[in-house]
């Protein structure tokens, strides 16, 4: 019922995950607050606290999806925004190893380009519709408060422009700060167990520029994304059409294999691609931006959901509970979809002091293909963390898969359903499916 809950949440960050969270609280409390230490510019523009925003940001269909069901007719406000409409599986151009190009078909459903300032923009001009959130920016949370037996937390500290810290009172707090750090602090105050973290070390570096996109192309295709040779090579890169007919253009590489930071490296980098596509939509573009740089070294997942004690009132999520390696394009969905999870639990009426639990149990499915999809980073013999035993297995089936994706339209409509996160991993090993493709990989 709406406003049921009490009388007040507060949200720690005004990213992706902390805007979707704050979209579904302010169902439940009467007020929401949003402490976000940034100042924010009613433009897209790029951020010191979000500085991976200037990357090349994939929205899967599955978190279009997600933040369509919280903000009604959020498709409508991206396009009249400047957003990209591409009909998935026909106009990005997919070069992976064995199929360069992969071949090209309308698989059934819509994806949206956009920089990742535009997505957040639109996001947070719908957060801000509502009358019961309010965005306190310049507003640097520095503590979780608990209550005096430790039980609940009860408020949030914060630093202010003004250069004074203030104590700002809740039922319930939501951390999506991206580090996660206040949670974590919270717990080693309270003397309580933290979570187990699993790590997937890659190293992984990015370079990006945007250029101008020709008006009357002279390509079939509108991006172009290329996959790297793995394991002899990390090297790859997305050029993806944004707002203001430009393209966004992020190059990568891991384990040391970083992408340089001047014009003339990246175009040396990105002539060495398996492929000339990107070199050759590049060499004569005019760039609008320069060279941004960035360095993820792991793939991180908090497991929250085997803690015994957690305090009631508080919750993490977004990348403050699972980190991906960005090359996959998995973040700012699983954030978004995680959102929606809080809602089915707020909805169904789960208590207070039983949500966290909940909560954390709940998303372990909405988390568990996105990492498997992260776990193909071990194809790298120099990636660190714990292989799955089965990973041999593994690839030899995506191989075979991949394979038979290229022949099979409803083949491939399902695996770029599993990749969007509209259907989960298991939907690949259905028996029927599972036969064809152990039969090729046997061949
Ligand atoms: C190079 C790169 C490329 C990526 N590409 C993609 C992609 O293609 N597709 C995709 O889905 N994901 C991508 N990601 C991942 C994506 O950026 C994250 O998953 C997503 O931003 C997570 O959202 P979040 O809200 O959890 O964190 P963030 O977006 O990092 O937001 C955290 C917010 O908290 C604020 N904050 C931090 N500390 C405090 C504090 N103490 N008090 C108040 N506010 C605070 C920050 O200013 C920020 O606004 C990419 C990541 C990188 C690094």
């Amino acid at each position: 019922m709406p406003n049921s809950l009490g009388n007040h949440a507060i949200v720690l960050g005004a990213g992706m995950a902390g805007l979707a969270a704050a979209q579904v609280l302010s169902k439940y409390f009467s007020k929401v607050t949003i402490l976000e230490r940034d100042v924010l510019s009613g433009d897209p523009l790029p951020r010191s606290g979000t500085p991976q925003a200037s990357h090349a940001h994939a929205l899967l269909a599955g978190g279009l999806r997600a933040l369509q069901s919280l903000f009604p007719d959020f498709e409508r406000d991206l396009l009249s925004a400047g957003a990209v409409q591409t009909c998935a599986g026909k106009e990005i151009r997919l070069e992976r190893p064995g199929f360069d190009p992969f071949p090209s078909r309308d698989l059934g459903f819509e994806i949206f380009f956009m920089s990742r300032p535009l997505l957040e923009s639109v996001t947070r001009r719908r957060v801000q519709e509502n009358p019961n959130i309010e965005i306190r920016t310049r507003h640097r949370a520095t503590e979780i408060v608990a209550s005096a037996d430790g039980l609940r937390v009860e408020a949030v500290r914060c630093e202010t422009d003004e250069g004074g810290t203030i104590k700002i009172d809740a039922e319930f707090v939501v951390e999506a700060t991206g580090r996660g750090s206040l949670t974590l602090q919270l717990l080693d105050r309270l003397g309580l167990e933290k979570p187990r973290e699993t790590e997937i070390g890659i190293d992984q570096a990015y370079s990006t520029t945007i250029v101008e996109r020709p008006r009357d192309p002279e390509t079939s295709w509108t991006g172009v994304m290329v996959l790297p040779s793995a394991p002899a090579s990390s090297r790859g890169g997305f050029l993806f059409p944004i707002e203001k007919q430009q393209w966004i253009v992020s190059i990568g590489g891991n384990h040391g294999d970083a992408p340089p930071g001047d014009m003339e490296g990246f175009l040396d980098f990105v002539k060495s691609f398996r492929t000339s596509t990107i070199y050759d939509a590049l060499k004569s573009a005019r760039p609008t931006a320069g060279i941004v740089r960035f360095r993820l070294p792991a793939s991180t997942r908090r497991h929250y959901e085997n803690l015994e004690s957690f305090p009631a009132g508080l919750l993490t999520t977004g990348d403050a509970l699972c980190r991906f390696n960005p090359v996959f394009g998995q973040g700012m969905s699983v954030a978004a979809r995680e959102a929606v999870v809080l809602d089915g639990l707020l909805q169904d009426g789960v208590p207070m002091d039983q949500l966290a639990q909940q909560f954390f149990a709940a998303v372990q499915p909405t988390i568990e293909t996105p990492w498997g999809v992260a776990q193909s980073d071990f194809v790298y013999p120099d990636t660190r963390g714990v292989r799955p035993t089965d990973f041999e297995q593994r690839m030899q089936y995506n191989i075979a898969l991949t394979k038979l994706a290229a022949e099979d339209f409803e083949v491939h409509k399902l695996l770029a359903e599993v990749q969007h996160l509209l259907k989960p991993q298991s939907a690949l090993r259905e028996p029927a499916l599972a036969k064809r493709v152990m039969a090729l990989a046997e061949a």
